[in-house]
């Protein structure tokens, strides 16, 4: 196909659609590029900016095996550059599995039968959380089938209700949703309830395929999720998370349907997308997916890589559907936040008895990383990476922060690193066991150091101390 420059493009407009798919595929199929050229796109990123769409293809278009190595470093210089060495801790919790959709991926669909159904009551809800607490998370991520049941009022108690639940020293700081996508009156109370990120995957962004994946209930119209988020933002909901559901089609046209959808909330919004997730497709209860889109590991890990170039100012989640040595591995190229101690069963995190692991109709999807939140605390210390439970900026109001952490300079230094040390030190106090700990106060004094000449440094000893003394939640 050739590129015709000027013809595809599509205008910018609030709650207009603005795929064309082919316009990505005219990118897409252009000639390899010159090794010149991809590292003149390489340098671009370095030099933080964000990558066009033509700049993006230049990524995905080469198969130099040489090329895809420098892009992978690229994205490593640009994560360690940027954003340090933290990393930022949540758990999802399931509400609901109700759902009067049929997307073809997913376990929680209408038509499965098999699927044994819950909402979490409020005591449920509480337990569930009080559990989450007791083992030291700070912020979650309440998730929702779609069901005339989950309200915009609905989904703002349940929000509510956490954030009342207070177990010991314990407390929910940042509620995210991931639900159904509302119109602008159900987003402003949602907003209202307090809420953190507003998350809405796209799925797939080929208009063709997302048709046959969703053949019917509110799921099927593609319009009405693409601009969903512009409804979130009109809402004044400014934080906001874009995502595609990778094996469902061509993992280099959603990584282009990300990239678009970026510079989309940025040309209406003047602010980008808070969060990219890019969850690859699990085994789920009576799946039934053709195998041809199937995302290999070494192409997931290069997706990542291609995406923290191109957008290189927005956060990156990576979830427990990986398993930890593909977590591991993709954490180099600039994931900012991963999940730990998940369960993604309903209600199980109140679950005293051992995990019924084979229970796939209880579940969305399988997930493929079952460790504790203590165990992935651990494996992150011994790596000298620095846990983070930080909700700082958020509840100051400074919203954006990713976009403040990548451009403002010193920002890293000034907020981020302290408050993770902050936030550290209060899990190591309150939940972690000895051997943890040990590794903790060392990757603390360690992370002291990288901030040398800090100007408070003394303030965060003290605040460390107070912390010590049985104070909670302090931040800068
Ligand atoms: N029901 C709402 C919706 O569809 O937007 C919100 C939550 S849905 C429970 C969360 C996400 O899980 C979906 O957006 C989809 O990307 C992902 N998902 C569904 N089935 C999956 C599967 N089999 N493997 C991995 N992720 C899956
Ligand atoms: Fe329902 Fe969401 Fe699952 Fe689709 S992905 S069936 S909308 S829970």
């Amino acid at each position: 196909m050739k590129f015709i420059p000027g013809k595809y493009k599509i205008r910018d407009e609030s709650m207009k659609p603005f795929i064309d798919s082919e316009e990505i595929w005219s990118y897409l199929k252009q000639e390899a590029p010159s090794r010149e050229r991809v590292r003149e796109v390489i340098a671009r990123s370095l030099d933080k900016k964000r990558l066009s769409l033509e700049e993006t293809a230049v990524l995905l278009n080469t198969s130099d095996p040489e090329m895809i190595e420098e892009i992978k470093a690229g994205a490593k210089a640009l994560k360690e550059k940027v954003y340090g060495n933290r990393i930022v801790l949540f758990a999802p919790m399931y509400i609901g599995n109700h759902c009067s959709n049929n997307c073809r991926y997913c376990g929680f669909r209408a038509s499965n039968r098999e699927a044994i159904r819950k909402t979490l009551n409020r005591e449920e809800i509480i337990t569930n959380v009080e559990a989450l607490e007791e083992n030291g998370q700070k912020r979650l991520i309440l998730v929702y089938g779609e069901h005339k049941n989950y309200s915009p009022e609905y989904i703002a108690e349940t929000v509510k209700t956490v954030y009342e639940v207070k177990k010991g020293k314990g407390e929910i700081r940042r509620v995210n949703i991931n639900a159904a996508p509302l119109d602008i009156e159900g987003y402003k109370t949602v907003k209202e309830a307090g809420i953190g990120t507003y998350q809405v995957f796209q799925e797939t962004y080929h208009p063709k395929a997302y048709k046959w994946y969703h053949p019917s209930g509110k799921k099927a119209d593609y319009d009405y999720r693409l601009v969903s988020l512009d409804r979130a933002m009109e809402a004044g909901i400014d934080d906001v998370g874009i995502g595609a559901l990778f094996g469902l089609y061509d993992w280099r046209f959603e990584v282009m349907g990300l990239v678009r959808h970026t510079n989309h909330l940025e040309a209406c919004y003047n602010v980008g997308p808070h969060t990219i997730s890019f969850p690859r497709l699990q085994n789920a209860s009576a799946y039934d997916i053709d195998p041809k889109y199937t995302v290999s590991d070494e192409e997931f890990i290069r997706l990542v890589a291609v995406l923290r170039l191109a957008v290189p100012y927005t956060g990156m989640i990576l979830t427990a559907r990986e398993p930890k040595h593909i977590r591991e591995k993709v954490l180099e190229f600039g994931v900012s936040q991963i999940d730990a101690g998940t369960k993604i069963e309903i209600g199980a995190y109140s679950d005293k008895k051992p995990p019924n692991l084979q229970d796939l109709n209880r579940e969305q999807f399988r997930i493929n990383d079952e460790r504790s939140l203590n165990d992935v605390i651990d494996e992150l210390l011994e790596k000298n990476m620095l846990p983070s439970f930080c909700t700082a900026c958020y509840r100051l109001g400074r919203t954006g922060e990713h976009f403040m952490e990548f451009s403002v300079p010193g920002f890293i230094k000034r907020y981020c690193t302290p408050n993770a040390i902050l936030t550290l030190a209060e899990y190591l106090v309150d939940y972690a066991g000895e051997e943890t700990a040990r590794k903790g106060w060392q990757v603390i004094e360690q992370n002291k150091k990288q901030i040398e000449g800090f100007r408070n440094m003394d303030e965060l000893d003290r605040r460390i101390e107070r912390i010590k003394e049985g104070e909670r939640d302090i931040y800068f």
